[in-house]
């Protein structure tokens, strides 16, 4: 699947209105969804699809009946979607909030499926066509991509509201796959503040703290919103002019975030067979509250994400480990040092190894990763030619949660070339019988 972003650009302010209308109308749906779960015990999907059609038909909600059917569904799916999460999460059991399903206020986004718009030919247009008529726009696409997908493989679209305007995103049904050639280097990254991240050969990437930036600006920008806030009153128009003025800054921090990341990852996935990374949880991190705001800026998450992806598409190798003791441990003779966050180098009393803190941290974690792979590999010993082979050659992209020997977490191995991993045979980490490592199968 592959998401295609276009501005909707050159409609009159009527139109935009209207897909406004749309909007609001999308999440009333799912709203009075929510609203049904929570009166009728025992609610389940089906029930609220059912619902969809009364709302439509109902004489007191005119509007709804306006939105196109199936946009209509998906609402009711999004609705589905985070009563299904609280369940699950309570299943789970875990600890804190379980996300009970709350009412939106400010949705920002409606996704059609297969009906209610129409392209053009040239891929350049879009018409929507339901009871509201938003009418025609303009694609303005910055790779001009659409063009080579054909119409049954767009299987969603979905128009987003930001703050500089409408954009319409295409859920495209193709299987993006690329050409990996092979460099024969493994790496463990470790995530950091200092610096972005500290690869195992001892490269470190810079952290840009995009949000520390614009921080000054922003502050401005908040301090004119506020005086222009009226407690109890209609806000002014210049409020409103502002408030847009403060949402702009925050866009161009999470794009500028969003096109750092991307380019990282893609950098790391492109010079290394296997990638090792830390599964942190940022969850739990952003408690500290020193740090959360620059934990947040670094956006880890949003990296280790892109870092997954293009992994599948390359089909490179790609772990997570568990982040215990990754900085204490001696990455030379495993000796524990204990070392408080504010010191930056490793000092070894048992082998005198001096090194970066990041860098020790960094080959820790390689570590970790060859060896988890490694149990896997020496693990599935017997069943290499039916299961774990089936799996790993699998042209669909699968996520193996495989428990490894030490039972601390999950390896996560992407559907990657394990053939290039000579490594593992070097280091006597899997056994020097290649055979039995589970090769790609085209
Ligand atoms: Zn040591």
């Amino acid at each position: 699947m592959l998401v295609v972003e276009a501005k909707l650009k050159n409609g009159t302010s009527e139109q935009y209105q209207r897909l406004d209308e749309v909007i609001r109308t999308s999440q009333f749906v799912r709203n009075s969804c929510v609203r049904y779960w929570m009166d009728n015990k025992g609610t389940t999907r089906n029930d609220l699809q059912k619902l969809c059609s009364r709302l439509a038909k109902n004489q007191d909600t005119p509007w709804v009946t306006k939105l196109n059917s199936q946009a209509r569904q998906s609402s009711a799916d999004r609705a589905w979607q985070s009563i299904n999460r609280f369940y699950q999460n309570c299943r789970a059991k875990i600890s804190g909030q379980k996300g009970f399903p709350k009412f939106k206020k400010h949705s920002r986004s409606v996704e059609y499926k297969l009906t209610g718009y129409k392209l053009s030919d040239d891929r350049r247009k879009i018409k929507f066509t339901d009871g509201f008529k938003a009418g025609e726009f303009d694609l303005w696409c910055s790779q001009r991509t659409l063009v080579y997908y054909s119409e049954q493989q767009i299987r969603r679209v979905r128009v987003v509201k930001r703050c500089d305007g409408y954009y319409c995103q295409f859920l495209i049904d193709v299987e993006r796959l690329e050409h990996h050639e092979p460099t024969g280097q493994v790496t463990g990254i470790d995530l950091g503040l200092k610096e972005f991240y500290t690869d195992a050969q001892g490269n470190t990437v810079d952290n840009p703290r995009y949000l520390r930036k614009s921080e000054k600006r922003l502050k401005k920008a908040q301090r004119r919103l506020s005086k222009r806030f009226q407690k109890g009153s209609r806000q002014s128009n210049n409020y409103h002019k502002q408030r847009v003025k403060v949402a702009k800054i925050h866009l161009k921090v999470s794009r500028q975030r969003k096109d750092k990341a991307i380019k990282d990852a893609l950098a790391l996935v492109h010079s290394n067979d296997m990638v090792v990374y830390e599964a942190l949880k940022v969850r739990n991190l952003v408690k500290n509250r020193k740090l959360s705001k620059s934990i947040s800026d670094a956006s880890w998450y949003q990296f280790t994400e892109w870092l997954n992806y293009f992994a599948k598409i390359y089909r490179i190798v790609c772990v997570a480990v568990p982040p215990h003791f990754t900085s204490q441990d001696c990455s030379v003779c495993g000796t524990r040092v204990q070392k408080s966050l504010s010191t930056r180098t490793h000092q070894c009393p048992n082998c005198k190894t001096v090194l970066d803190r990041d860098h020790n941290a960094a080959i820790n974690v390689l570590k970790k990763g060859l060896q988890y792979l490694g149990n896997y590999l020496n693990g599935s010993v017997g069943h290499t030619q039916t299961g774990a082979s089936a799996v790993l050659g699998s042209p669909q992209v699968e996520q193996l949660a495989y428990p490894n020997a030490l039972g601390e977490s999950d390896l996560w191995v992407f559907n990657g070339n394990i053939e290039n991993l000579s490594c593992l045979v070097e280091q006597g980490i899997s056994n020097s019988d290649v055979e039995r490592i589970p090769h790609y199968i085209a």
